[in-house]
């Protein structure tokens, strides 16, 4: 279909996190309400969410492809008032907002990702397993892996829909990204 919407290219690529909301603001500023607009290169969280604020509407991404190629399980918490702080303190091997599956600390431990997720992955596997895939190359490792991030990513849009249509998007914006921000600097000065 002739201009169906419009294709946003070029960010991601080491612009600054400060400078983005201009350089966002001056392109959707001057594209048509009704058109939807799609961003590539932006995969974060803080970058989906600064993204949305912008105006996007669809993300083209490969942050769950590279997380999941490094070993790495989504973790970060979908509370839908957006607070990172009701989350458990960061286990060993993780940045709290993912764990590295990878990691010898989950050899034996038979717990799954994360004990509340719904995925295929969670309700059937545990972490040891996993971590024994990736330990003998098996590809079934970053099968698995990867429905559990795209499920968890997946619902992360869901909790940001709902938030959008209770209008309280803002308010979970905002909330997400500064207790994520006083998490990290706290598990910092606790390292
Ligand atoms: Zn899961």
């Amino acid at each position: 279909m002739v201009d169906a919407g419009f294709w946003i290219g070029g960010f991601g690529l080491g612009e600054g996190i400060d400078e983005r909301p201009a350089l966002l603001s001056a392109i959707i500023d001057v594209l048509p309400d009704e058109k939807p607009r799609m961003i590539s290169g932006l995969g974060l969280p803080e970058e989906i969410l600064e993204g949305i604020d912008a105006g996007i509407d669809l993300f083209d991404s490969t942050y769950i492809y590279s997380l999941t190629l490094g070993g790495f399980a989504l973790t970060f918490s979908l509370d839908k008032s957006g607070n990172q702080y009701k989350y458990q303190k960061s286990p060993i091997e993780s940045d709290l907002t993912k764990i590295n599956l990878r990691a010898k600390i989950y050899r034996k431990d038979m717990s799954p990702i994360l004990g509340n997720c719904t995925c295929y992955t969670c309700k059937n596997h545990t972490k040891a397993y996993i971590n024994h895939l990736f330990n003998v190359h098996e590809m079934l490792a970053q099968i698995l892996l990867e429905i559990h991030n795209t499920h968890h990513y997946l619902t992360f849009f869901h909790v940001i829909r709902e938030a959008i249509k209770d209008g309280r998007f803002e308010k979970f914006r905002q909330t997400f990204i500064e207790s994520r921000r006083a998490h990290y600097e706290r598990e910092a000065v606790c390292a």
